[in-house]
């Protein structure tokens, strides 16, 4: 080993190259501190990395902002938790019935196999963006007469300003592959997956998940809410601590505003956006995440517990909306066959036809059939 070693470098055992086996005992547990709360006084555990802790006997929020600076976040909110484990079970079977894609029967069908409560953190920053921009817009213009007629381009100036107010969530914890259904709840994001097995027409069925607004139904946070529907103790810690919450949302915004300015020229040359945050808030959001077996196949199902309504969720499509996309391309089929062997006389416009209509009913009554 060599002696100039650095003071700032991790101890020579723990380098890389030192054998697994060689590594002290302790190395591959995860880390765990304890503080006490500022508000009662209980012990409070956290996990290597956490900053924002939760305590489960007062609700108190402790933030670590680093070694000799912990402060207690007031602005500290809650989506007040309204289903416990049965009810959400509920409001899950209500969904996996409902629409186009899915089997009426399909409640009756599953079973449920895991529940699992969380209550998760959330910084939400509230903002206003404006963004003012300048650039050119490119023009035409045609001059002259019949052979004399020339299309000439030039380039206007042109510029803009807009402005919007935010209610940016950033979520507090670095991993949003750790729990399932986190990343598909970002607005934008697929939340809705159908399962079509192994079936190839696969039209539609999907969806996104809408902009809502996080501090809509907000109350001051009380652990006597998660209480009552059993989720005080599946408070998750944040990592992410205020500051970094409103650097992140502040650099999101901006990505965001550039894009917009972007699309309102030909070329925009000078963008200057400036976000104004007037506060950063703190919210718990109750969820059930549900997992269900059928056919011998797991899903997964968000429940979010305040709003009442599936946020996220994976579902079978059923065998007659199969059936019924199915036919309507087999039917498409046979009337282009049709149209064909009746204008132009040919009769394998009229087999072709007949094989696809043939097709269509085969398949609704091969459906008829089938097991679901
Ligand atoms: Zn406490």
């Amino acid at each position: 080993m060599p002696e100039e070693n650095s003071g700032v470098q991790e101890p020579a055992e723990e380098t890389p190259d030192t054998p697994e086996e060689n590594r002290p005992a302790d190395d591959s547990k995860p880390n765990i501190g304890e503080i006490s709360c500022s508000n009662c006084g209980a012990p409070l555990e956290y996990m290597q990395g956490e900053a924002v802790i939760t305590c489960s006997y007062c609700g108190t929020t402790t933030m670590l902002a680093d070694f000799k600076n912990i402060v207690t976040v007031e602005s500290h909110y809650l989506l007040p938790p309204k289903v416990g484990r049965d009810e959400a079970i509920g409001i899950a079977s209500g969904w996996l019935k409902k629409g186009f894609y899915k089997s009426r029967e399909l409640p009756n069908k599953v079973h449920w196999k895991q529940t699992e409560a969380r209550v998760l953190p959330y910084w939400v920053v509230r903002c206003t963006a404006s963004t003012s921009w300048s650039g050119q817009q490119e023009r035409t213009q045609t001059i002259g007469e019949g052979k004399n007629k020339t299309t000439k381009k030039y380039w206007e100036p042109v510029q803009g300003r807009f402005s919007e107010d935010y209610t940016w969530p950033v979520y507090a914890r670095e991993d949003t592959s750790e729990f399932w259904g986190i990343r598909n709840i970002e607005p934008g994001m697929q939340s809705v997956f159908p399962d079509w097995g192994k079936f190839i027409f696969r039209f539609g069925g999907s969806k996104r998940a809408s902009n809502k607004n996080m501090l809509e139904g907000k109350a001051d946070f009380s652990i006597e809410d998660l209480k009552k529907n059993n989720m005080h103790e599946h408070i998750v810690n944040g990592q992410i601590v205020q500051d970094r919450a409103e650097n992140n949302a502040r650099s999101r915004i901006t990505e965001l505003h550039h894009k917009q300015a972007e699309s309102k020229a030909t070329r925009v040359t000078d963008i200057d956006t400036t976000v104004d945050v007037q506060g950063v808030d703190l919210v718990y959001m109750p969820i059930w995440e549900l997992v269900y077996n059928y056919s011998g196949k797991d899903y997964r199902v968000l429940v979010d517990a305040s709003r009442q309504e599936v946020m996220s969720g994976e579902a079978p499509v059923g065998k007659w909306a199969k059936a019924t996309i199915f036919d309507i391309i087999f039917l498409i089929l046979a009337a282009v066959f049709f149209a064909i062997g009746a204008g132009s006389d040919a009769a394998w416009g009229w087999v072709a036809g007949g094989i696809f209509s043939a097709g269509a009913v085969a398949y609704t009554v091969w459906t008829a059939t089938m097991k679901e």
